[in-house]
């Protein structure tokens, strides 16, 4: 059976998990809370290279800061994405304040500013702030 690796929401340890059961609430082996939760994950700099290098779903990354206010207009649009996407794509959050390395490595510009990402490689990115089905449409186009 052909099996991906999810990285927890919580913990962020590498779970094996067959495709064919992603579907079914699978839960972290190693601490028992539900690999999909329909929301968007806040990570910091070790979470994020969990995800963003280990993750076999692909994972969208939204880069934002408090200051943005833009940004604040689309998180409520962001996290109905992540309901929409999972359990077919991971949605993370980067505070580009708290991690500002993070930004400067992806080499953001400005925010919001969103990379879509399959097998640890950028495959498609987009500025400005987009509305639920704007994001939900633009990743299936790269997905
Ligand atoms: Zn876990």
């Amino acid at each position: 059976m052909e099996s991906v690796h999810v990285v927890c929401p919580h913990c962020h340890g590498v779970n094996r998990v067959p495709v064919a059961k992603l579907e079914d609430d699978p839960v972290c082996g190693k601490c028992q809370v539900k690999l999909f939760s329909g929301s968007a994950v806040e990570v910091n700099y070790k979470s994020f290279q969990a995800h963003v290098g280990r993750s076999q779903i692909p994972v969208l990354i939204d880069f934002w800061a408090p200051w943005c206010g833009p940004c604040k207009m689309m998180a409520p649009a962001f996290a109905q994405a992540a309901q929409a996407l999972e359990p077919q794509v991971r949605l993370v959050k980067v505070n580009t304040e708290v991690e500002p390395s993070l930004g400067n490595s992806w080499h953001i510009r400005s925010i919001p500013t969103m990379v879509l990402v399959k097998n640890g490689r950028e495959v498609a990115r987009q500025s400005g702030a987009m509305s639920s089905d704007g994001i939900i449409d633009w990743v299936r186009n790269h997905t």
